[in-house]
């Protein structure tokens, strides 16, 4: 089981001082530390904390473990040595650049973290007086008005979680408006090259999910989707800009197709970074439309902390929006609608997504984030987002097989394919060699509707030195990949472990040594 293991060091191998100059005794090569797994350097009869022997249990019966569990333990030091060091083999945004395309992984700048840990924000509680966070509710409220305008929508449910469960919430208020009009409609219309979120969330929701299928250039075919309009569908989920980089020039003509039908309009907002400050979706027709904030908005994603996918809804679908749940008012004004009163103010919500309020730590640094930029700051945001894409495709287009470029400039992000490469050479060869020179890879394989999909999101946080460096690695491991270089076959080769088999290491994962 060497694959286990950085350079195939063994214990046993070095003790006597070793002949081979690229083998150390411990496996560390200075300070790039091999850390073996927990299971292999813990072990069952140590314990980092002294417990008083347990009372013998009342009676627990069948309750009663009737085996020792197994779980290795460490001391406190090597404890925190362990994850420390395991943490250092991470890849994150503050060490490079990270391309994945459609997850907008943007610098999170530190301003919203100095702001998100101010007591008076950090230490509020969901459970205190309402009296107590006002302050708290206008940061929320503020935030909506923000969403709201920007999107040039009429009401925002703050409380989705992450985009997937803003989707959920945006298909319920479909469903909702459709029950409420008594008609049965079960149909969600949604492209090929959709993110699996979004026929998983149609699904989810009790819809039967139909293809619509794209143009030649990747864009939704209108004549195919009209054609299929009708009493059965409930309306239509697409994400604009798309999944191939492109905008759906005929978003409008889409929407009012869709609703003279009879039908709704979900967007999949993730892609809103590219037309921030340029395009208002409510302008297009959009019914509702999710915002991650953990992407537009610079707040942390995923293990940085929790995401948040508040929703945007039309004047239509507004009544039934969850609470919490922000609207304007007839005199203009902006009301954070409570539990409390939404029997009178907001009688048809569909419900509630979330215990409280959502993600508190999120909207501070969203709304953080949009006050320090500005309403200009965030058109600029948008600008330089795509030229940086743009940047990225022309730059690699010769070297690349670009299948859209030919449909003019792109979006938020460039997207290549496979072909051309040398027989038995795929995008998998090439996202493993952009390891080996330190850069997380492109997202691949995804949109499907692309052969080999390599798609690279720059955002407009990255300097041109920054993507020349990128671009020059790129098209480097594309010209082996061309050339058919053998060794690219079997990268990463510098990375702390070499290429696994990634369904093995996912079905069947190896958590002790097995040498
Ligand atoms: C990221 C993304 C989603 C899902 O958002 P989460 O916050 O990860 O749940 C949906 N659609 C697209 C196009 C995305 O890029």
């Amino acid at each position: 089981m060497t694959a286990l293991n950085r350079a195939g060091w063994r214990p046993e191998m070095n003790a006597a001082g070793g002949a081979d100059d690229n083998v150390t005794f411990t496996g560390n090569r200075a300070l790039m530390l091999e850390e073996p797994l927990i299971f292999e350097i813990g072990s069952t009869d140590t314990t980092g904390v002294d417990f008083d022997e347990p009372a013998p249990a009342a009676d627990l019966g069948s309750l009663m473990r009737s085996a020792p569990i197994g779980l290795p333990g460490l001391s406190e030091s090597e404890t925190v040595r362990h994850y420390t060091r395991l943490s250092r083999q991470n890849y994150a945004i503050d060490l490079g650049l990270f391309p994945l395309g459609s997850c907008t992984m943007k610098h999170n700048p530190r301003l919203n973290e100095k702001v998100a840990r101010m007591p008076g924000f950090a230490d509020v509680h969901p459970l205190q007086p309402q009296e107590t966070v006002q302050g708290a509710l206008a940061v929320i409220n503020e935030l909506a008005v923000w969403l709201i305008k920007l999107t040039g929508m009429y009401g925002v449910a703050m409380s989705p979680k992450a985009g997937a469960h803003g989707e959920l919430c945006g298909i319920l208020c479909i469903k909702a408006a459709i029950e409420a009009r008594g008609e049965d409609r079960r149909v969600l219309l949604v492209p090929e090259s959709a993110h699996g979120t979004n026929p998983a969330t149609a699904a989810f929701a009790g819809f039967t999910v139909e293809d619509i299928p794209a143009t030649p250039e990747g864009r939704v075919d209108l004549a195919a989707l009209k054609a299929r309009l009708g009493p059965d569908v409930a309306g239509v989920m697409i994400t604009n800009p798309n999944t191939c980089g492109l905008f759906e020039r005929d978003m409008k003509a889409i929407s009012d197709a869709v609703h003279a039908a009879g039908g709704y309009v979900y967007c999949d907002g993730a892609n809103f970074n590219a037309i921030v400050g340029r395009v208002r979706p409510g302008d297009l027709g959009i019914d509702a439309m999710h915002i991650n904030l953990h992407k537009t908005f610079s707040t942390p994603h995923g293990g940085g902390g929790p995401g948040s996918g508040p929703v945007v809804l039309s004047e239509a679908l507004s009544p039934y929006g969850p609470i919490p749940y922000s609207a304007r008012y007839a005199d203009g004004s902006f009301k954070l609608v409570e539990e409390e009163s939404a029997g009178e103010e907001h009688p048809d919500t569909f419900g509630r997504m979330t215990a409280f309020h959502g993600q508190m730590g999120m909207f501070t640094r969203a709304l953080t984030y949009i006050l320090s930029h500005g309403a200009d700051g965030l058109k600029q945001v948008a600008e330089d987002a795509v030229l940086n894409a743009n940047y990225v495709l022309r730059s690699l287009e010769d070297v690349l097989d670009a299948p859209f470029a030919g449909s003019g400039p792109c979006m938020h992000e460039a997207l290549f394919s496979d072909k051309g490469l040398a027989e038995g050479f795929s995008t998998l060869d090439i996202a493993k060699g952009l390891i080996d020179e330190g850069y997380h890879p492109m997202t691949v394989y995804f949109p499907l509707v692309v052969h080999g999909a390599m798609l690279v999101e720059p955002t407009e946080t990255e300097s041109k030195a920054v993507l020349d460096q990128f671009i020059g690695a790129l098209r480097s491991i594309a010209m082996r990949a061309k050339n058919g270089d053998p060794a690219l076959k079997s990268a990463p080769h510098f990375a702390p472990r070499a290429r696994l088999d990634e369904t093995l290491a996912a079905r069947r994962p190896m958590l002790a040594w097995e040498g």
